[in-house]
């Protein structure tokens, strides 16, 4: 398979602290790429280095894409989307409005169908369907990650990063998410998945990482790094 990212010792600094180091990691065509790692392991730092949102050392290439290596505005234009940990919704607009506002790079492009992207969408996340003119500040917590995954894909997305979707949410939407993930993994549509959720990602991911302390501590298929003795003793130990 392909590789659609390709970064070659990537480093992020903040000031004195060095929350990334040297970390060089591959996603492919068609697959699931997962990282995993304690807090602090420096997973955002590396998803919003990857998108060109803070400055880092190293090297993100796109191997397919040579132009998206330019800017965050050339990476949207490639369809390489980023869903924040943080979600990042317009609050006081409606659900529709977030969800156009995620094709809005894609408005001009022939052939663009915006009943037919919101369709999609709908199918997808029928909660969301239903609250279509509810003001996305007022969703539950598991709704406004279905919202912010839900934007990202009106952009029909070829590679997509996921910043820890299942934060602070409840098992059965835990559940929800990664149902999606499952689809849209089966629609054929990359996925940098960052997780604390070892367990649930592994299982979804064709190729994992271990990050800790700003640095690949392991990597491999998901099944060998699942029945590594270090993983299973530090991620996977309970339940
Ligand atoms: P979490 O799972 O808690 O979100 P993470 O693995 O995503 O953690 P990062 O958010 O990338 O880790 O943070 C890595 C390190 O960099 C942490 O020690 C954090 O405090 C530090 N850090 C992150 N952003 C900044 C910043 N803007 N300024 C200074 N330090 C930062």
């Amino acid at each position: 398979m392909s590789i659609l990212l390709d970064l070659e010792r990537l480093s992020v600094r903040y000031n004195r602290l060095t929350a990334l180091s040297d970390v060089s990691l591959e996603a492919r065509a068609g697959e699931v790429t997962t990282v995993i790692g304690p807090n602090g392991a420096g997973k955002t730092s590396l998803v919003n280095a990857v998108m060109g949102l803070i400055p880092s050392r190293g090297r993100v290439t796109f191997p397919l894409w040579p132009k998206a290596a330019l800017s965050t505005g050339a990476r949207v234009r490639a369809r390489i989307c980023l869903v924040p940990e943080t979600r990042d919704l317009f609050g006081p607009m409606t659900v529709l409005d977030n969800l156009r506002l995620g094709a809005f790079v894609a408005r001009s492009e022939r052939g663009f169908d915006m009943e037919a992207r919101l369709a999609e969408v709908a199918r997808l996340f029928p909660r969301l369907d239903e609250r279509r003119h509810q003001q996305a500040q007022t969703l539950s917590g598991g709704e406004r990650q279905m919202l912010a995954l839900g934007r990202a894909l009106m952009l029909r997305p070829r590679f997509l990063m996921l910043d820890e979707p299942s934060l602070g949410l409840a098992p059965l939407v835990v559940a929800e998410i990664f149902r999606v993930i499952e689809q849209l993994k089966r629609d054929g549509v990359a996925i940098l998945l960052i997780e604390q959720n070892a367990r649930a990602a592994l299982r979804v991911a064709d190729h994992a990482y271990v990050l800790e302390g700003g640095e690949v501590q392991l990597q491999g298929s998901a099944a060998t790094v699942m029945a590594d003795a270090r993983v299973v003793g530090a991620y996977l130990g309970m339940g």
